[in-house]
C-alpha cells in the first residue's frame, strides 16, 4: 500500500500512470490532501467512482490522531500527536510577530540522549516517516486555517534528530514547500541538529538554503562532551568545519543554539571561549535559558548571568539574541509532554 501523503507531486503523478490514470490526477490529490486536508478518498469528489475505489485498495493517506492540545500564554500552542502505532508525538505552533511557525519532531524519541533534554532520557522508539512529519503541519494548518491564518515557517526542533532520520526529514521540507501544497519557502525553514557532520555535510549539498542551527551548547570539548555525548564521536573542531562548509555552500549563516545552564556553562570564562570559536563562523547565538526538567537538577541561570553572558559576546561582535520563554509553560522542554501523557 502507497502513503501518498509520503509523495511529492511528481511521484503522485507516476503513481497515478502507474494506475493507467492521467497525471494530472495526481495534482488533484495532492491538492486534496495538502489544501483540503482530505485523509479519506471519498472527500475527492472531482476523482471517478472507480478512481476512488482503486486507491482505497492500493493506498493510503496518513493522518495522525490529535490526543490533546496544550495552550499556553504568548499563543504557543502544543499538539500531542498519535501515530498509528500509537506513538505520542509533539509538535508546537508558536506566534511571532512575523506570521505561525510550526515546531515538528522528526522522530519518536531520540537516540542521542543529551543530558538536558526529557526525549533523550525516554529513548529512541523509531524514526517518524516523511508523511508523518508533514502531516504534523497539516493539523497545525488545519488549526489555524480556521482564523484566517498561515502556517509561514517550519522549524525540525521537536523531539528527534533530523539528520539521524535524514531522508524522511529532508523529504517532508520539500513537500511542504511544493506549490500545490502549503508552499513553504526553503528560506522559512531551519533544520536544527546536535552535531551530526556527515548529515550537514549531506545538507549542504542539498543546495536548498534552509537555516541550519546547531545546538553548541558548550564552547569546549570537555563540557560539551559532558552535556551531549554525540560530541565523543563528532569533536567541535569537526563541527565548525563543517558549519563552515555549510555556509560556503549555501551562502547562508549558521546558527548556534546556546542553552544557558548554572555552574554548567555560563561563566565569564565560557562566554570568552564562546566568543572566540564563532568570531570566525559569521554565526548567530540564540542563548536560551535553560527550561528545567523534573529528571535532572540543572538550573537556570539568574537574569544578570543571562545579561553578562550576552553582554560578553555582543562586545567580541558576536551577534547573540536571547530566546524568549515560548512554550515555558506548555513544557516545551522537548519530549516532556509526551512524556507525561505516556506515563
Ligand atoms: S536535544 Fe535534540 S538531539 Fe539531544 S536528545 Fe533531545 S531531541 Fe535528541
Amino acid at each position: 500500500m502507497e502513503d501518498l501523503k509520503n509523495l511529492l507531486p511528481n511521484e503522485l503523478r507516476d503513481f497515478m500512470v502507474s494506475l493507467g490514470q492521467p497525471s494530472y490526477r495526481g495534482d488533484q490529490i495532492f491538492s486534496w490532501i495538502h489544501r483540503h486536508f482530505a485523509s479519506s478518498f471519498d472527500e475527492m469528489t472531482n476523482l471517478p467512482l472507480p478512481l476512488r475505489q482503486r486507491l482505497k485498495e492500493t493506498a493510503f493517506i496518513t493522518r495522525l490522531n490529535v490526543l490533546s492540545k496544550k495552550e499556553g500564554s504568548k499563543g504557543t500552542v502544543k499538539y500531542l500527536l498519535e501515530t498509528h502505532d500509537s506513538n505520542a508525538i509533539e509538535a508546537v505552533r508558536m506566534e511571532y510577530e512575523y506570521g505561525i511557525t510550526a515546531c515538528l519532531s522528526t522522530q519518536a524519541g531520540c537516540m542521542r540522549a543529551c543530558s538536558f533534554c526529557a526525549s533523550g532520557i525516554a529513548g529512541f522508539v523509531r524514526n517518524l516517516t516523511a508523511s508523518e512529519i508533514v502531516d504534523e503541519a497539516l493539523r497545525i494548518q488545519e488549526d489555524v486555517e480556521s482564523f484566517g491564518a498561515h502556517v509561514g515557517n517550519i522549524v525540525l526542533m521537536g523531539t528527534g534528530e533530523p539528520l539521524d532520520n535524514y531522508d524522511a526529514s529532508i523529504k517532508a521540507l520539500y513537500i511542504l514547500n511544493s506549490q500545490l501544497g502549503l508552499g513553504i519557502s526553503f528560506r522559512r525553514m531551519t533544520v536544527s541538529t546536535c552535531g551530526v557532520v556527515p548529515g550537514i555535510r549531506r545538507l549542504a549539498e542539498e543546495e536548498i538554503p534552509v537555516t541550519l542551527s546547531v545546538s553548541l551548547h558548550a564552547p569546549t570539548d570537555d563540557v560539551r562532551q559532558r552535556l551531549m555525548p554525540i560530541n565523543r564521536q563528532y569533536s567541535i573542531a569537526q563541527l565548525m568545519d563543517a558549519t563552515a562548509y555549510y555556509r560556503e555552500r549555501t551562502g547562508r549563516r549558521v546558527t548556534f543554539e546556546y542553552a544557558l545552564i548554572r555552574d554548567v556553562n555560563d561563566s565569564d570564562s565560557h562566554a570568552y571561549q564562546l566568543a572566540n570559536l564563532l568570531k570566525q563562523q559569521s554565526a548567530h547565538v540564540n542563548l536560551i535559558p535553560l527550561n528545567p526538567i523534573d529528571e535532572r537538577d540543572y538550573m537556570r541561570p539568574t537574569t544578570a548571568r543571562i545579561n553578562r553572558f550576552s553582554k560578553i559576546l555582543r562586545n567580541a561582535s558576536v551577534p547573540v539574541t536571547v530566546r524568549r520563554d515560548l512554550g515555558l509553560d506548555v513544557n516545551a522542554a522537548c519530549g516532556q509532554l509526551r512524556r507525561r501523557y505516556c506515563r
